[in-house]
């Protein structure tokens, strides 16, 4: 492993009591998740810190000037073996538990939402491929996937279709040994710089079968458009796609027929968790350079920090971010045990996690006054990139829509409290 690019200060690491681990300063947020981690993992975890302090972080700023795919920043997470943390072992991956990935996401978002949507990106770009393609398929893709030489986007949303996915209208025509794919997809990640493309659909002539299939990006009909500007995520550019009788193999398809929604939905929630960690460790960050300022900053003949109303926002901040952490973590346990009740828990912390985000980055950049309005100053940048989290893998109000309907389907199963007299409420 090459860490030529790499000056790293050391990490003085206590592996009895990693909560007491110290870099030249502590953190302002709890370490108390590295006690979960073996040493193996806080290894890279380690590894990912050194990245983001002598390198992430220092050229954020300038990676987030334009929106054009951030390479170098790709390619160090492939060298450094993150990008491998997404994949199985049997193809050269490391498949790291979602306990560490979560962490590792966390700390890329508190310096650069570039880096850390490399790796999320990662997941939602690669999972069906990894979950639903053949033994061949994977053989010959996935090991070159790891390593950074290629590169996949996820083709789900269409104009039509975003929140509701289920109104997808691309559609699978079985000709000859494989499928006419006709559609166009929006809002696609990647889609300018990627390899292949994954495709979500259904059979044109049975809509209720959901299909996925891998297209290559120089197949004959595909049309990939001029990249899209936005606010935000600047170093991950989108594009539109375009399908007109793309021919795709059988042996190209994810899955089988009808498993393409359920393909999708599997990428969606890991997404979903790598979303809520970028959206805490980006707030973690605003919370630290905010408090920074607080302290330095003088106001009516003292620190801005010794003002009662701005301990108040800080106080704030810091709990939420830290009981957002915590439910994270539990989530996270819950994805690496394979907990029945996963998705539910990815909907509550992401809904919690990326609508306190941009809570955070706007009560951050409020602290800092002027300066956070600067484009000089990160906040501005981080206030930016908070937003799509909130969209992005389901909006807040789907995710809240999903927690809702959980909580209506087992309540009347629930034990019931024992306060209640037994029969209706209704006759109370
Ligand atoms: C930068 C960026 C990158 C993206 N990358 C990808 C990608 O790689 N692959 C991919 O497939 N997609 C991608 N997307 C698409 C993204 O997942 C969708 O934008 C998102 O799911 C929302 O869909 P929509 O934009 O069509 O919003 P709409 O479905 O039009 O919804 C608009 C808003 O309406 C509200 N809303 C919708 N339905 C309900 C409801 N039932 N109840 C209450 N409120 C509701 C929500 O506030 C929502 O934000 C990306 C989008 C962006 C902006």
């Amino acid at each position: 492993m090459d860490h030529g690019v790499i000056n790293a200060r050391p990490i003085h690491f206590n592996h009895e009591n990693p909560a007491m681990s110290t870099t030249a300063q502590p953190r302002l947020f709890g370490e108390h998740f590295l006690l979960a981690l073996t040493a193996d993992e806080r290894a890279t975890l380690e590894r990912m810190r050194a990245l983001c302090r002598d390198q992430f972080g220092p050229k954020a700023a300038e990676v987030a000037r334009q929106d054009t795919f951030a390479w170098d920043t790709f390619r160090t997470l492939a060298r450094e073996g993150i990008v491998a943390t997404a994949f199985p072992r049997d193809y050269g991956g490391s498949d790291a538990r979602q306990v560490l990935r979560t962490r590792l996401i966390e700390e890329a978002a508190r310096v650069c939402s570039t880096t850390a949507s490399l790796i999320t990106g990662t997941d939602l770009s690669t999972r069906a491929i990894v979950a639903g393609g053949s033994e061949a398929l994977k053989r010959e893709i996935v090991p070159r996937l790891l390593t950074g030489e290629l590169q996949s986007a996820f083709g789900l949303t269409e104009p039509g279709a975003g929140s509701d996915v289920r109104g997808l209208r691309t559609t699978f025509r079985r000709e000859g040994d494989g499928y006419v794919i006709n559609g166009r997809k929006k809002f696609i990640t990647r889609a300018s710089t990627a390899d292949w493309m994954v495709i979500v659909g259904r059979r044109e002539d049975d809509a209720g079968t959901f299909m996925a299939a891998l297209v290559p990006r120089d197949a004959p009909g595909l049309s990939i458009s001029a990249e899209d500007g936005k606010l935000g995520w600047w170093g991950v550019p989108i594009s539109s796609l375009e399908l007109r009788e793309v021919r795709a193999p059988m042996s190209h398809r994810l899955g089988e027929e009808g498993e393409g929604f359920s393909l999708a939905q599997d990428a969606l929630l890991r997404a979903r968790i790598g979303h809520a960690a970028m959206a805490l460790g980006r707030a973690m960050g605003a919370v630290e350079i905010a408090a920074t300022y607080a302290t330095d900053r003088q106001s009516f003949g003292k620190p801005l920090a010794a003002h009662q109303g701005v301990q108040w926002m800080l106080s704030d901040m810091v709990t939420q971010i830290e009981a957002g952490r915590a439910l994270l973590n539990v989530t996270a346990e819950k994805y690496d045990r394979g907990d029945a009740d996963v998705a539910v828990y990815a909907s509550m912390a992401k809904q919690h996690a990326t609508d306190l985000g941009m809570k955070v980055a706007t009560d951050a950049l409020q602290l800092t006054g002027g300066r956070g309005y600067l484009q000089d100053f990160p906040l501005e940048r981080f206030f930016r990139d908070a937003k799509l989290n909130q969209i992005g893998e389901g909006a807040s109000e789907i995710h809240k829509t999903v927690i809702g309907r959980d909580v209506a389907r087992r309540a009347p199963l629930a034990e019931r409290n024992p306060c209640l007299r037994p029969g209706s409420l209704v006759d109370y």
